[in-house]
């Protein structure tokens, strides 16, 4: 093992430089094209953490200057009555960016939502369509917390060329997303899952080593090589290791990765929490911008 522990990849000041970034561009085009870039968050029901997750995404983007908007709607709202509510926000020229808040209500077709959504406007980067561009190298709306994992790694390691990237996990929201990027950045990309042979060694062999796999604390230290990026997407719930807070039912948020073991060998390493959890509202912002940008058919910032 190193002696040295790895330097911490402190997701709070890049998120806090990503946003100070886009503020700088909603300023600018406000002034110079009268232009103010608009997101619609839509939250079906009353599920607790996502009522704090769209909270914090109108609080931010008030924030940073843009033209914010929260529909809440009942627990018992019909598909039809959702997807009726997206159609006129596709329409609505105040709105560049659309965010149905997951999951939806078991009655509700989460693809049939995400499908309904002008791609244009698709800042989640969820519809077929951006995760096409994304596949064949277009220009895309990227889903939030892979471009917040990409972010992150430019910011720490700058090039990426050559590098050799492994994502565990193939999830649509992360993993295969996250993948398609490091790709894009010239990495040597490998996707593993839960029918890799031989996870372990397939990981080290990583210069960049991604957990998005949901089980906490998987990724032990000796399966990192030594001096890698480690970003751990992972956010897991589990009880208290103090059996007395643990008898009463407390918990705490940990990682894919067991940090303790990971933070001796990783060169750098993402905390949980503090790490990517606040890029993906900041990135969220970023989309946003991009699409009002393209919607007025001006070019990229
Ligand atoms: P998914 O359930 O979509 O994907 C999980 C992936 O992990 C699957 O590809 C699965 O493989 C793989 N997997 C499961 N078990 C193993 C194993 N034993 N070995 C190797 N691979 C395994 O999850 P998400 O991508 O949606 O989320 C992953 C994690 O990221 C979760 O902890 C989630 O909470 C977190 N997350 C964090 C966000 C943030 O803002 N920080 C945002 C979104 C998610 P297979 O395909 O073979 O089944």
């Amino acid at each position: 093992m190193a002696d040295s522990p790895a330097k911490l990849i402190d997701g709070k000041i890049y998120a806090e430089r990503l946003r100070a970034q886009v503020a700088a561009e909603v300023i600018e085009l406000r002034a110079n094209y009268d232009l103010q870039p608009g997101l619609a968050v839509v939250l079906v029901g009353d599920d607790p953490a996502s009522q704090i997750y769209v909270r914090s995404k109108g609080e931010h983007s008030l924030a940073v200057g843009m033209h914010s908007v929260i529909h809440r709607l009942p627990q018992d709202t019909s598909q039809h009555e959702v997807l009726r509510l997206v159609a006129e926000l596709n329409i609505d020229p105040l709105i560049h960016g659309i965010l149905v808040q997951v999951p939806l209500p078991p009655h509700i077709d989460e693809n049939a939502v995400a499908g309904a959504i002008n791609p244009d406007k698709d800042v989640d980067g969820l519809h077929v369509v951006n995760a096409g561009r994304l596949a064949s190298g277009q220009p895309a709306l990227t889903p939030c917390t892979p471009a917040g994992c990409l972010f992150l790694l430019r910011e720490t390691l700058g090039d990426l060329t050559g590098l050799r990237a492994v994502v565990v996990g193939r999830g649509r929201l992360v993993g295969r997303p996250l993948a398609q990027l490091l790709l894009q950045a010239d990495c040597t990309v490998t996707m593993a899952h839960s029918r890799t042979r031989d996870l372990p060694a397939v990981c080290r062999e990583a210069d960049i080593l991604v957990a998005a796999v949901g089980r906490p604390r998987m990724i032990k230290g000796d399966w990192i090589k030594p001096g890698a990026a480690v970003i751990d997407v992972g956010i897991n719930r589990v009880p208290f290791d103090d059996p007395v807070k643990a008898a009463a039912g407390r918990t705490k948020v940990v990682g894919d990765v067991d940090f303790k073991q990971a933070s001796q060998v990783a060169g750098w390493i993402t905390p949980v929490p503090g790490g990517v959890g606040l890029m993906t509202v900041a990135v969220l912002l970023q989309n946003t911008v991009t699409a009002a940008r393209r919607q007025a058919g001006l070019e990229p910032a």
